[in-house]
């Protein structure tokens, strides 16, 4: 996604179904969730970039597994993490709680916890004319994270918050789940068309090997059956249908 000359946020697939997002503005790059090293030192090589911080969503080797190489790089970058996950995310070295606002690339970002997939997740917002929110696992297209640690209800309560952002959100979540995704929504809600629209949209990407992250929050209200449950029974009977689901 390019926002202007400046500033733009690039998406590097790895593992089976992982994405790093990289929010690049001039020449210094934020990294979100490094699964691996390997890739993203290549782009910042490559690029001449300076990288200023990695953000941590949660604990999940497939979203911090790549910190340790990007450490021994750039020794002095920020590592920004939970601080209830100092435990589980060792290396972090600037610890964060809900609320609380940080400066990245000279833009305010606002940490908002999502618990739920994890017991202390956290999402970070960036408020920009078109906002962002890099969300980890708690929220995908057409999908939402597997409650791990939390209950039910905080998952809801998390959906709920992110409900609440503005609808031009654009919502950079942490695997590409699309299609499996619609293609549940589609066995629920077998006559939403907006499903069937965004299915062949989605195909079409990846056949020409597009990402189809990130997602816009407002569409996602139309396809989403996580975001559209407006209860807690009605959302913990779509989570446990989908667990189930192959
Ligand atoms: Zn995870
Ligand atoms: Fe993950």
């Amino acid at each position: 996604m390019e926002f202007n000359k400046e500033q733009t946020i690039i998406g590097l697939k790895v593992l089976s179904d992982n994405v790093i997002w990289l929010w690049k503005k001039n020449n210094s790059v934020v990294v979100v969730d490094p699964a691996v090293s390997q890739p993203v030192i290549e782009f910042i090589k490559s690029n001449n970039l300076n990288l200023e911080a990695i953000l941590q969503t949660h604990h999940h080797s497939d979203h911090i597994g790549g910190t340790k190489k990007l450490i021994k790089e750039w020794p002095n970058i920020k590592i920004i993490a939970s601080a209830k996950e100092k435990d589980r995310i060792p290396f972090q070295n600037l610890s964060v709680k809900d609320g609380d606002k940080l400066q990245l690339l000279g833009e305010e970002v606002q940490v908002l916890e999502v618990l739920g997939h994890t017991r202390s997740h956290i999402s970070f917002y960036f408020k920009n004319k078109t906002p962002v929110l890099f969300v980890g696992d708690t929220l995908f297209s057409a999908g939402c994270g597997r409650i791990f640690e939390g209950t039910y209800k905080q998952m809801f309560n998390s959906l709920k918050r992110i409900k609440s952002l503005p609808n031009n959100t654009l919502i950079y979540c942490a695997h590409e789940y699309t299609k499996s995704n619609l293609l549940w929504a589609l066995n629920i809600e077998p006559d939403n068309k907006y499903i069937k629209e965004k299915l062949s949209e989605v195909e079409k990407k990846i056949s020409l090997k597009e990402l189809t992250i990130p997602c816009l929050l407002e569409e996602e209200m139309k396809i989403n059956l996580f975001l559209k449950a407006d209860n807690l029974k009605v959302f913990s009977y779509l989570r446990d249908n989908k667990d189930l689901w192959v």
